[in-house]
């Protein structure tokens, strides 16, 4: 592993040109969402270590795409959810994780060597994604994928030092958020619903968390209308509604996947 720190930050304009040709989400924003955007991906840059691993370099394309899809969940939390990223590192693909892990099926644990194109780690920890994986994503929204989003859930719900799949909630927002998980992953019936999530969030209660956040920002209609309750709850906490911005069409987005 080699790293650096930034040097400088790239310019104003520069920024916006690698958000507007790298970052689909980024276009439904307002345009006050849209300089909070730009603000947070500075402040993101100067204030995380960024590291390359592997053979990859951390050109501003890199370093501007994943913080802007970074800064995507925390338009309006802030950054202090990512008090405990310190840094964020980026490989150019997929790499073998070692650790013991839940999967590959629900309820199983594996401690075999296994691809993965993200990682993060609890504490003070690192996050750290694929950039082959992160950019596709970050193209094609539609996919309901976003590998940045997901780790950073993670580090969100390790925040109050537990991975157990519940952001910082207090009070009468915490305890809908447990019965709402406890009604996902504590059945053994399929919901059609269900669909609406990748099957790997019904791991267990942490993937639940990070992969609905995923959905809620990507495919967010999908989500809203699948599972009300769910898409209101993490509108709540995140104090977003990203099913009412409109992806603009263009030929990489698919009409049925296009929000309503
Ligand atoms: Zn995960």
């Amino acid at each position: 592993m080699w790293g650096r720190r930034r040097r400088e930050l790239p310019d104003h304009d520069e920024v916006e040109a690698i958000i507007d040709a790298g970052v689909t989400l980024a276009a439904t924003l307002s345009t006050a969402e849209r300089s909070g955007l730009h603000a947070l991906v500075l402040e993101l840059l100067s204030s995380k270590r960024w590291e390359a691993v592997g053979a990859i370099e951390l050109t501003d394309e890199v370093l501007v795409t994943v913080a802007a899809n970074a800064a995507l969940p925390i338009l309006e939390l802030g950054s202090g959810v990512y008090r405990n990223v310190a840094s964020i590192l980026v490989q150019p693909g997929t790499r073998l994780s070692h650790g013991v892990r839940a999967g590959p099926s629900v309820g199983v644990v594996s401690d075999e060597p296994m691809p993965v194109v993200g990682e993060a780690t609890p504490n003070q920890g690192p996050i750290s994604v694929s950039w082959a994986q992160a950019r596709a994503d970050s193209l094609h929204p539609q996919e309901g994928r976003n590998v940045v989003i997901h780790e950073l859930a993670h580090k969100i719900d390790m925040a109050d030092g537990y991975t157990d799949g519940t952001p910082p909630l207090s009070g009468t927002a915490a305890k809908r958020w447990h019965a709402l998980l406890a009604d996902e992953l504590e059945r053994a019936e399929v919901r059609a619903s269900d669909a609406a999530l990748r099957p790997y969030a019904f791991t267990n209660p942490a993937e639940f968390f990070a992969v609905a956040t995923e959905t809620f920002f990507c495919t967010p209609a999908v989500l809203r209308d699948a599972k009300p309750d769910l898409y209101e709850a993490l509108g709540a906490f995140y104090g977003q509604d990203p099913a009412a911005r409109v992806l603009p069409e263009s030929p990489g987005n698919s009409p049925s996947t296009s929000p309503r």
